[in-house]
Order: C-alpha cells, then structure tokens, then sequence
C-alpha cells in the first residue's frame, strides 16, 4: 500500500452536509428507522455478494452462510450492525456514502420545503439511507472489506455528522461490512435488547437474512435469530400481514410510503414463479423518464439477478415495484439473454395480466382509490393503448374519462358507462383532444353535439390522440372525433 493506506480527510458534498446536519440538529419522532435503513443495506450487500459469487466461487472465503448481526454494548455505549456481504473497497466507500447519488436521497432533497419543523418530519418518512445512522449516533464508524481482496484492503470511515469525514486503509480479515454508531447522550434507549427486537421486527422481519443476536441474560453465551429469515414473498398470503406486505414494499422501492395495493402470485406449472407486485401511491420521481424501468428485482431461485430487467415490465406499467422469482431461469443468466427468453416474455405476460386484473378489482371495488390511482399513473398507463395491442382492450376499460356530461375536468367516468348511456341510434363513441381541458370543453365543435345531447370524451392529455387512434374502437363502437366529421 502506497499513500493511499494513510489517513485521509475528505469533506462530504454539501447535500450530504445539510442532510446530517438536518439528521442532528432537528428533532423528529422517528428515529429507530435507522435500523431498519443500516439492515436494508446489509441485506443489499449480500444479495451483491450472492450474486457476484455466481461467476466467482472465491468471494464466498469459504464462509457462505450469509448474516447479520446486531449487538449493544452498554459502556460503550453503540450499537453495531454487521454483515458479510460484498463489502466496500476505498474508492466504493468514498462514492457511497460521501457522495449524494442515491435515489431515496435525491428525492428528499426534492422533497424539501426550507421549513425546519416541515422538514425534519420529512426525514422520519424518508428513509435517506445511510445516513439516517445520525439520526440516533454523533460518530459513526464503517470498517468494511470487499470480497475477495486481501486482509490489508480493509477500510476504516469515521464521521461525526459535521461536514467531513476521514478514510484510512486497515487490516481486516472478515469480509463485508460493520457499522458503529456511537450513541448520542439521549439516545439510551437503543442499548436495549428489547428495544433492538422490536424494532427489527417491526421493520425487517421479512429480510431473507438471520438477523442474529446475542441471548441476554444468559451465563453461556448464545445467540438467537430475531426475525423470520425466511424471504417474504415465498411464504404463502395467508401467513403475511398487510404490515409485512407494505414493509417488504418500502424496502425493494425505498419508498418511504405504504403502497396503493399489491398483488402476489404463485404460478406452477410449465413455467414456475413468484411475483409480488405493488403500486405506488405516489409516482415515483422519475416517472416520466421512459427508459428507467427499474422497479422490478429478479430472484431466480431465492438469488437476487437485477434490479435492470427493463423486459420484465412493459414501459407504461413503469411505475411498478416488486420481486419476481423464477424457479427456471438459468442463474447466470445475461442481459442479452434476458432480452430474447421466452420465460421472460412470458412472466412479464403473466405479471401485465395480473396487474390490470389487479387494477380491475380496484375499479370495481373502491373507486375512490381507483381514481386516485388514475391521477398518480393515468397518463403514463394510457401509453398501453399504443405499446400493448394485445390487451388494448382491457386496458380501454380501465381508462378514466371526462366527459361534456359532467364537465369535470376529473376524469371519473369509464368508457362502459359512456357505452352504456349513449343514445338511442348512437353508434359511435366521440371524443375531442386538446391541449388543456379548458380549450376542450369550450371547443365551438361541441356545440351540435351538447345540443343533441351527445356525449362527448374531452381528452386533454398529450398521449391521448394517438391513443385514441390506436384504440380506433370500443366494444365495437367505432371512436370518433369531433373535429374530424360531422354528427
Ligand atoms: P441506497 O441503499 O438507497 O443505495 P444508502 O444511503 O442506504 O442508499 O447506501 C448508499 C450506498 O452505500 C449503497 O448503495 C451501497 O453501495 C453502500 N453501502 C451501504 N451500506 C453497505 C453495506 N453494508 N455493504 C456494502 N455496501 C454498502
Ligand atoms: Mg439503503
């Protein structure tokens, strides 16, 4: 080791300064979900680390058994999350954790309003990560080991939350990652093995790992899992609860909200897989951007794969979030193969369906919900009606419009009850697009059609038109424009 070995000092990019000091300086009442955000990571890390090792067996060190473990000391006083997952080389420990690049974090800095009060409540539903380790600690130590270099790589990062931060190369044997937090004076509460469970169990029952800890009060030293450590969405629906689903969801979307609904699948037979599927109840930042599509983790066999399976969900269905397991895919399975695999094409059929079979029961059944689904995702599900020719239909009916009946520029009406009051002689079903709804329901093309008490869709999204093209009809009812033909 060269100078890199020495000591040094870095200063943390202004975002993260002010996030720290945000995480020290205000008070809020959620500090525990520290635990929660430290454990999420270390269960990242050996989902890395599972997968990596597919194609090299040597970063397993001969010590397969993938762990957390959570311990207190009392005169210390710190509480210390440890894994041995893939670890973090130097250079991965500076672009980490002192670099603001992750999503939850950059939507909270979106997020913030330049309130004190508004925004420390904002970090207790946030889950910003790493970071979230000052909630509750004045120093925080992270010594790691990436795996599969050696001891002399380790690396040791310390801060205590006040802009900068120091690095230095250690000696390590154990591979992956042990997180210090050095209380701060009120925060004793956290020196409790009760404490520590509940709050596990709260937050990270469902995460596949053993999160082991020590017995208390015990003359041998032994130590128990705390948590379930079975992956969540392999147990059957009637052993999860509505908690347990909504904080598997939290952890694969890092959402810091519970989502709109969710929908889990087994599927035997030919094909075998398990998908448990959310969504959202807000859109995710970056919902307009159509080629990220990274909502959906790929299992094969309990093993993580990727989070970048962009085929296993079509764009309009981007704002999806969820885990599909598939008990046949090979586990060293490529991109390009991910591309061109039928089982692939054929999951992501499965997973459409149950989607829109998903959103259908919505419709039917709670229809204030189904509305707020469509102000969330409407626009971006419309794109269907141009990507999915084959379930254009379904998707049709899904569709929430505003019509000259109401006026509303909510749009609450389907087309089956457009269909099911037009009027007698009426074949076609008309519409009119335009650039806002103001300019739609005002259009002098109306007039003849108000007049006779025809009902006409006022479409004033951008993807509308040529979705309407697409659809081109509706059960059998041909669509029409207004502007196009007269009545
Ligand atoms: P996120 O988990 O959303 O990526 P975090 O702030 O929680 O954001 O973590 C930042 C990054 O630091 C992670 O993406 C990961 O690369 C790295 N990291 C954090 N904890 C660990 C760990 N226990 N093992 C390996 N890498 C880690
Ligand atoms: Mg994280």
């Amino acid at each position: 080791m060269t100078g890199a070995a020495q000591k040094e000092k870095l200063g943390f990019q202004t975002e993260v300064r002010q996030l720290l000091s945000l995480m020290i300086h205000s008070l809020y009442s959620n500090k525990e979900i520290f635990l929660r955000e430290l454990i999420s990571n270390a269960s990242d890390a050996a989902d890395k680390l599972r997968f990596e090792a597919l194609s090299d067996d040597g970063l397993f060190e001969g010590e397969g058994e993938l762990q957390i473990r959570l311990a207190f000391d009392k005169e210390a006083r710190t509480v210390t999350i440890t894994d041995n997952g893939i670890g973090m080389s130097r250079q991965e420990v500076i672009d980490n954790i002192g670099t603001i690049a992750k999503s939850g974090t950059r939507q909270f800095f979106e997020a913030l309003t330049g309130d004190a009060a508004k925004d420390a409540e904002l970090i207790g539903q946030f889950g910003v990560g790493f970071y979230s380790a000052f909630n509750v600690a004045d120093r925080v130590t992270l010594i790691t080991r990436r795996a599969g270099v050696g001891r002399d790589e380790g690396v040791r990062w310390e801060a205590d939350g006040e802009g900068e931060y120091t690095v230095e190369t250690v000696d390590r044997a154990r591979r992956g990652t042990q997180v210090v937090l050095h209380l701060r004076e009120d925060q004793d509460e956290f020196l409790d093995g009760h404490r520590l469970r509940h709050v596990v169990g709260k937050y990270s029952d469902h995460i596949s790992l053993p999160i082991i800890m020590d017995k208390e009060g015990e003359e041998e030293k032994s130590e128990e899992t705390i948590n379930s450590a079975t992956a969540l969405w392999t147990k059957s629906k009637s052993d999860i609860t509505q908690d347990e689903y909504d904080e598997f969801y939290k952890h694969v979307s890092h959402d810091f909200e519970a989502p709109m609904a969710h929908v889990h699948t087994k599927v035997e037979g030919n094909l075998e897989y398990i998908s448990l599927l959310y969504i959202p109840t807000h859109s995710p930042f970056d919902l307009w951007d159509r080629s990220t599509r990274r909502g959906i983790k790929l299992y094969v066999r309990r093993i993580f794969i990727t989070d970048d399976a962009e085929h296993l969900m079509p764009s309009y269905l981007r704002f999806v979030r969820g885990v599909i397991d598939s008990a046949d895919l090979p586990l060293n399975i490529s991109r390009e193969i991910l591309q061109h695999n039928k089982q692939i094409d054929s999951i992501r059929g499965g997973s459409v369906k149950k989607i829109l079979g998903l959103l259908e029961g919505m419709l039917k059944n709670d229809t204030e919900k189904y509305a707020e689904f469509w102000r969330e995702f409407g626009r971006v599900f419309k794109e269907g009606l141009i990507d999915d020719p084959g379930n254009r239909e379904a998707i049709a009916k899904l569709m929430q419009v505003s019509t000259t009946h109401t006026d509303l520029e909510e749009p609450d009406i389907t087309l089956d009850q457009y269909v099911e009051r037009m009027e007698e002689g009426q074949e076609k079903i008309y519409y009119i697009t335009a650039a806002n709804f103001g300019t739609a329901k005002n259009s002098p093309h109306l007039e003849v059609y108000r007049k006779n008490d025809i009902e006409v869709l006022l479409l004033c999204d951008d993807v509308d038109e040529i979705a309407m093209m697409h659809l081109g009809e509706y059960q059998g009812h041909q669509l029409q424009s207004v502007t196009k033909g007269d009545l």
